[in-house]
């Protein structure tokens, strides 16, 4: 099975695919921020360590990802890496790791993010995605599947979710062109509902063409 990476800004839709693309085609979703938040609410040092930067919306440093990484990925393949790689020394990293076939890259500008972070909530028990504006649940603020109280994530707040998009034009942004100029690129347009943005990136990796 092929090892896929979903490159794109935070609120492109990277972790919506991802759930859907695991529950329904078997892969393997590799959230490197789901990992963290989770080493946080367990009190790791990992997450000790990575807990500052997340809340100021910076990049937990490429060591510290790589060395996490690897350790989850060990002798897997069809493995979906949502929020990874972040940064060239991560991609860079990434190949000694595990050899990436595709890479779907979900474009929205600017405004569409900061609109969609604002929007979004979570549900702390089953992860489950939502968004007031575009994908509402069926009650107010609860989970339709698990029925717990939505939450929102900490760098969803205005202040946060600026940084974290200045941050993702500086680090993250020179990774189209990296994986453009090795053929494997395939761009989304994530403005799109997301029904419709499924459906492109089921496509893209049926026909394994860039
Ligand atoms: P995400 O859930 O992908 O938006 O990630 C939430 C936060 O976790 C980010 O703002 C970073 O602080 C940290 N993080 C997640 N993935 C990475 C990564 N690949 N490299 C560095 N920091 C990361």
């Amino acid at each position: 099975m092929k090892n896929l990476v979903l490159l794109g800004p935070p609120g492109a839709g990277k972790g919506t695919i991802a759930k859907r693309l695991a529950a329904e085609h078997g892969y393997l979703h590799l959230s490197t921020g789901d990992i963290l938040r989770d080493e946080v609410t367990r009190g790791t040092e990992l997450g000790r360590k990575a807990k500052a930067y997340m809340d100021a919306g910076e990049l937990v440093p490429d060591e510290l990802i790589l060395a996490m990484v690897k350790e989850h990925v060990a002798g897997k393949d069809g493995i979906l890496f949502d929020g990874f790689p972040r940064t060239l020394a991560q991609a860079r990293g990434l190949e000694e790791i595990a050899p990436i076939q595709l890479v779907l890259f979900l474009e929205l500008d600017r405004d569409t993010v900061v609109r969609r972070l604002s929007g979004r909530r979570v549900c702390p028990q089953c992860g489950a995605l939502y968004n007031l504006v575009t994908q509402p649940p069926k009650e107010d603020e609860r989970c339709d599947h698990c029925g717990a109280g939505l939450i929102q994530r900490d760098d969803d707040r205005p202040e946060v979710i600026a940084r974290r998009f200045e941050v993702y034009m500086k680090d993250s942004a020179p990774l189209v062109d990296y994986y453009q100029g090795k053929g494997i690129l395939v761009r989304l347009d994530a403005a799109r509902p997301p029904e419709e943005v499924y459906a492109a990136a089921l496509r893209a990796i049926r026909d394994d063409r860039p």
